[in-house]
C-alpha cells in the first residue's frame, strides 16, 4: 500500500500517512518537509488495526518516528481505549482539532517519557 512519507532533513522527525496529511512542513522544528512515496507491508500494522476498530473509526493513520497517531472519531469510551493500550504497552491520548479526534499511541517505555508527552 502506497503511504506519503514526511521527512524533515533539519531534525530526525518523520511522518508516514495513509492518506495525504496537506502539510509541508515539520511540526517539530518548522523545516520544510521533504515528501516521498513510500511503500508501506500493511501486514505490520494488523495487531493494532484489530485492537483499534473496535474503538474507533479512522479516515488517516500516521506512522511517526515515536507514535502512531489515527485520526478520525471515537466510537466506545476513551477509558476502554487508555486500557487496552495500556495492556500492550502504549500511552494513549486524544486532541479534538477540527472536528476530528486524533488518537496518539506512545511507546511506554518509562515514567519519564509518559510525563514528558502528557503535558
Ligand atoms: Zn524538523
Amino acid at each position: 500500500m502506497m503511504y506519503k512519507r514526511y521527512e524533515c532533513a533539519n531534525c530526525d522527525f518523520y511522518e508516514i500517512a495513509k492518506y495525504d496529511l496537506h502539510k509541508e512542513k515539520c511540526p517539530a522544528c518548522g523545516h520544510n518537509y521533504h515528501v516521498f512515496e513510500e511503500d508501506i507491508d500493511e501486514d505490520r500494522y494488523s495487531w493494532l488495526f484489530n485492537t483499534i476498530k473496535n474503538h474507533f473509526y479512522f479516515e488517516n493513520f500516521v506512522i511517526r518516528s515515536n507514535s502512531f497517531l489515527f485520526i478520525g472519531n471515537i466510537t466506545s469510551d476513551f477509558s476502554k481505549i487508555r486500557e487496552t493500550f495500556e495492556n500492550m504497552g502504549y500511552y494513549s491520548f486524544i486532541r479534538k482539532k477540527e472536528g476530528k479526534i486524533y488518537l496518539h499511541l506512545f511507546k511506554a517505555k518509562s515514567q519519564a517519557n509518559r510525563e514528558l508527552y502528557s503535558q
